[in-house]
């Protein structure tokens, strides 16, 4: 018995399988795109039935196409069964195709077990007719229907997964492609299955009374199509909303964490340090608790950025940031601020030595040195420590009070870490207010000096004076030389203003002179950083010849500790006054730890006696007393005057004379006075010169 085919119904029936292959390639991109599996699972349940009723219906129509002169009908429950069979083998392809790896070895298994279901559906849905006597099949094209069903199954599975990477391009075109080739392969299997099927001659349907094949075909193709194209459209549009949901929030990440971290170093940049802050704060307030702010920048980091440039400062500031991270526990935060500053926030802290700890293991650490590129670099930070509550109750005051801490670190000699305290508040202000007003000093004419004037021992006459300079700033007032001559001192600014000094004590000297003074010798102080200039000597001759002043009028003191610093320096520096006809005295004698071998050498004219010592001989009675004396023998051996300082008291005056000191000078005697207020006494004192 032979059937005849219905073109219409075949035709149908190639579209269907193809929209059913799209429907999986669609499905299977989209699940493979879900992070979430609730939604997997529900795209894999949905996908499979809608794939499963598109093959299943394909089949059907296939067998419906089939024309046989008997009438033909299908028993329910076997070909509901056969459609279970489709729906199982579709979710069972849908789970292949969109796992993560796909081996050969699976690949071939997979495609064996759905070949065989699909052939199962094929030859159940076959028997849902229960034709009598039974369907004979020609054993040759039944396993090739079988082998084909594997072999379709095995590329569809394989173009499936490949297609489900979300990196291809066009992917409408390659999905339509595909779909037809899955299309033709799933509809060759079925045609080559039912060419094996042989009726034997006067069969019958069994099921033929049960559903009518004719009205079964046009509901099955309308219904099935309705299904795909539902899912294909929801697949589409879900694809649509998770994709734009999927960018939004991407961006939306991207810009939060451009907001919170710091691209160089990906820690967390200040704003994000604040809001942490914020919460330890009120943590800390709530429990009672306290944490730590170590702020810390890196020394020298501007030389290796000028020097090795900023690729290499760059990767210093990160190689750093790892360390910190290396050093801190899982709670603590590790910012950075901007530049090289960057702070570590120690929550829960049991007391204040866990800072400390904490910030010697940093700087242990970074004693190891860094590797950055093929520099092996040696990267110090000075690290300032503030602690909550004592140091400070708002995030700010905090900050400011570590980064004081810091700065105290870094005069302490770098390379350390100080805990903050009240004093560098106070001290801070009034270095910043100071260096404003020393800016300022020069060109507002701020500066003026003072004379003290200096006595002879035995005399009592006038024997000259020290030019002390006061800064008179318009708004906080008047400074003395203790406060601002160290800051000068550190800003190099000491080297303009010492210039100034001698410029003003050559003006005075003059003035003197032509008011008809008798000469006098004025004592100038030298700085440190002064003597470093190498052109020092000859820059004050100029100044000196300028002002048509004597050289023989000016003496210089230089401090014992400095120059003892660099003896054999200082007395190449101290002939050069010398050969210049400048007298050197060495001030504050007894502070410094001198080698008398040097001090012989010097040849200074005078050796002024620390205030310190004056003050001995009434404090520190008959021991006091034998030091002074001590100190004024050694002088005289070596050829030098005394002048002993800060004398307060008659007995000092008493005794300092008995013990042949050759010049005093202290409050007893005379305070410093204004240039006029010592011409004046110049001109009424025997000054002998
Ligand atoms: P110094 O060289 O030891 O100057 C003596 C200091 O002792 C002066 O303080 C003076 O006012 C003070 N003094 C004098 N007699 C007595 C006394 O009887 N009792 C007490 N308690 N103090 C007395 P001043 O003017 O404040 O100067 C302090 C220091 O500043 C000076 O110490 C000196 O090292 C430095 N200095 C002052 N003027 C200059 C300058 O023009 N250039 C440089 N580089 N340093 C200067
Ligand atoms: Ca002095
Ligand atoms: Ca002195």
């Amino acid at each position: 018995m032979h059937g005849t085919y219905n073109f219409w119904l075949v035709a149908a029936s190639l579209v269907v399988a193809t929209l059913a292959s799209y429907t999986a390639l669609d499905i299977s991109g989209r699940i493979a795109s879900l992070s979430r599996s609730r939604m997997r699972h529900i795209w894999l349940a949905g996908g499979a039935a809608s794939m499963g009723i598109g093959i299943w219906s394909m089949h059907f129509i296939g067998v419906l196409a089939f024309e046989l002169p008997i009438r033909l009908g299908y028993d329910f429950k076997i070909t509901a069964g056969s459609l279970g069979i489709a729906v199982l083998v579709s979710f069972f392809a849908l789970r292949v195709i969109t796992s993560k790896r796909l081996t050969a070895r699976r690949l071939v298994a997979s495609s064996v077990l759905m070949g065989a279901g699909i052939a199962a559906m094929h030859y159940t849905g076959d028997a849902a007719m229960r034709m009598q006597p039974a369907i004979v099949y020609d054993p040759r094209l039944f396993a090739a229907s079988i082998a084909i069903a594997v072999i379709a199954s095995g590329a569809a599975l394989w173009i499936a997964y490949t297609l489900s990477d979300a990196n291809q391009t066009n992917v409408l075109v390659k999905r339509m492609g595909s779909a037809l080739v899955m299309g033709i392969a799933i509809t060759g299997m079925h045609y080559t299955g039912n060419a094996a099927a042989e009726f034997l001659p006067g069969s019958i349907c069994g099921a033929a009374n049960d559903v009518d094949a004719h009205w079964l075909a046009t509901t099955i193709v309308l219904f099935t199509l309705a299904i795909l194209i539902i899912t294909l459209v929801l697949s589409r549009f879900d694809a649509r909303t998770a994709l734009l949901a999927g960018s939004v929030s991407r961006l939306n990440g991207q810009i939060v964490r451009m907001a919170t971290f710091d691209t160089l170093t990906d820690l967390p940049n200040r704003r994000t340090m604040n809001e942490r802050f914020d919460r330890a704060m009120r943590n800390a307030k709530h429990s009672g608790g306290r944490f730590a702010i170590l702020f810390m920048d890196l020394d020298g980091f501007k030389t290796i950025n000028d020097s090795l440039g900023h690729t290499v400062g760059d990767e210093v500031l990160k190689a750093f940031a790892r360390r910190l991270q290396e050093c801190v526990r899982g709670g603590d935060t590790v910012a950075r601020l901007g530049g090289d500053e960057f702070v570590v926030m120690l929550e829960n802290l049991h007391a204040p030595t866990d800072a400390e700890k904490m910030a010697e293991r940093i700087l242990d650490e970074m004693k190891k040195g860094l590797l950055v590129g093929n520099h092996p670099l040696q990267v110090m930070p000075s690290i300032g420590i503030a602690l909550f509550p004592q140091d400070g109750d708002t995030v700010e005051s905090m900050l400011k009070h570590a980064d004081l801490a810091m700065y105290e670190a870094k005069r302490g000699g770098r390379s350390t870490y100080r805990f903050f305290e009240a004093s560098m508040n106070e001290a801070a202000v009034r270095t910043l207010q100071i260096q404003q007003a020393l800016h300022e000093a020069l060109n507002g004419g701020h500066f003026y000096l003072l004379f003290q004037p200096k006595f002879r021992g035995k005399s009592g006459e006038l024997a000259g004076a020290e030019a002390l300079i006061r800064l008179d700033h318009p708004e906080i007032g008047t400074l003395t030389p203790l406060e601002f001559i160290p800051i000068a001192e550190r800003s190099g600014q000491i080297v303009e203003i010492g210039y100034w000094v001698v410029h003003e004590t050559c003006r005075q000297l003059a003035r003197w002179r032509d008011e008809g003074c008798p000469p006098v010798k004025v004592a100038i102080n030298l700085s440190p950083r002064q003597l470093h200039e190498a052109d020092l000597v000859e820059n004050i001759m100029m100044i000196v010849r300028a002002e048509g002043v004597q050289s023989e009028q000016i003496m210089f003191e230089i401090t014992e500790t400095v120059a003892m610093q660099d003896a054999p320096r200082t007395i190449e520096m101290i002939r050069a006054f010398q050969e210049n006809g400048f007298e050197i005295a060495i001030d504050d004698f007894g502070t410094g730890y001198s080698s008398l071998a040097y001090l012989q050498r010097f040849r200074a004219k005078q050796l002024k006696i620390d205030r310190f010592f004056t003050n001995g001989l009434d404090e520190n009675g008959q021991e006091g007393r034998a030091i002074v004396s001590a100190i004024i023998a050694l002088a005289h051996s070596l050829d030098m005057d005394v002048v002993a300082e800060g004398v307060e008291t008659g007995s000092q005056l008493d005794r300092l004379q008995d013990m042949m000191c050759d010049e005093m000078q202290g409050f007893l005697l005379a305070m410093p006075l204004s240039a006029d207020a010592f011409g004046v006494m110049l001109e009424q004192g025997e000054v002998s010169a």
